[in-house]
């Protein structure tokens, strides 16, 4: 019988987990496959830990994973999905967003034959106009500046094939734009379509600060038209300029020159002085990410690690000595 492992990143969870285990235990029940769930707590500071430890006593398909501290949601799912030895994984978060239900829909698609299968939002219920907004420009700024076309209104939920999965952990990236990496490796993908629930409980941990991070961390790592930018504003600015000179020596040999133009001065002194400031500014992002990447750290370190249905903890130094 195939393999199917769910992976479900969770940091201070401890609101929804128990809610959550129970709806994904029921559809888990009624697949054809031999299902478990791996369970990551990224670094939590609330009970959620002991909370998928006693899902672990109740459940021998549960397994759980605890990083060494939050090493946020992009790297927890790599640290979960690098885990995984079935062949096949499904993401999903923990609030109940994503609903299980649709696993087998996920499942459906596996089995026709796809590598990638996606769930596509096509609405946003409990989210505001402004995130609603906000999300619509991003994905379409996504769409025109990157090599690889993001699916739009797209979450992390979806489900994996063996060789989609085997790819994906060849990309040991630190920035890790999910997303992105999930259409890079490309193979055969497809989207099933669904309505996006609120959160159950507990509050999203992203606030406009984060969300902005998240989609220069989008477009930095699958672009590089933002460094184009300097040389073409510097360009536009250079034909103004002469155009402006031009205008300036005609003025003054009809004319002459009574008094010096101040305003239009700080005009333009200001205007290449911002995008001067503009330009630095976007090569230092791409520096920045330069830097973190040739540092070749690890992604993440594992306090505790426990198999499903195993009950003692496996102890990552040993497994690594030998
Ligand atoms: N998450 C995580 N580490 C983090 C932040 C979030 O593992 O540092 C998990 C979180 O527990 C949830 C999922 O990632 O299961 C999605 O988080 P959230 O609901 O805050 O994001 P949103 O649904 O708003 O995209
Ligand atoms: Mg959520």
């Amino acid at each position: 019988m195939p393999r199917l492992t769910v992976v479900v990143p969770a940091y201070n969870e401890s609101a929804v987990l128990t809610a959550f285990h129970a709806r994904l235990s029921k559809v888990l029940d009624q697949l054809p496959l031999a299902c478990d769930v791996m369970y990551v707590d990224d670094g939590s500071r609330d009970d959620t830990w002991s909370i998928m430890q006693s899902l672990a006593a109740s459940d021998p398909r549960v397994g759980t994973l605890k990083l060494s501290r939050n090493f946020g949601k992009e790297v927890a799912l790599t640290a979960g999905l690098d885990h995984v030895d079935a062949d096949a994984a499904v993401v999903i978060d923990a609030d109940l967003q994503d609903p299980p239900e649709l696993i087998p829909q996920l499942v459906e698609q596996w089995q026709a034959g796809y590598d990638v299968v996606y769930a596509t939002r096509s609405a946003r219920a409990g989210e505001t106009g402004l995130k609603r907004f906000t999300a619509a420009a991003f994905y379409r700024t996504m769409e025109m500046m990157s090599d690889v076309a993001v699916p739009r209104d797209t979450g992390d939920f979806r489900l994996l094939s063996r060789r989609a999965l085997a790819a994906l952990g060849q990309l040991r990236e630190r920035q890790r734009f999910m997303k992105g990496l999930f259409a890079w490796i490309g193979y055969r993908q497809t989207s099933i379509k669904y309505m996006r629930d609120p959160r159950l409980a507990g509050a999203t941990k992203w606030n406009y600060w984060r969300l902005t991070q998240f989609a220069i961390e989008g477009i930095t790592s699958f672009s590089s038209a933002p460094l184009k930018l300097a040389t073409w504003t510097g360009l536009a600015a250079a034909v103004l300029a002469f155009l402006l000179a031009v205008k300036v020596l005609v003025k003054a040999l009809l004319h002459g020159d009574p008094v010096p133009g101040y305003p239009s001065l700080m005009v333009v002194v200001l205007f290449l002085g911002g995008i001067q400031l503009l330009a630095i500014g976007v090569i230092g992002e791409y520096i920045g990410r330069n830097y973190n990447e040739s540092k070749q750290r690890p992604l993440y370190f594992i306090e505790e690690e426990h198999r499903p249905g195993a009950r003692t903890p496996l102890h990552t130094e040993a497994t690594l000595q030998d």
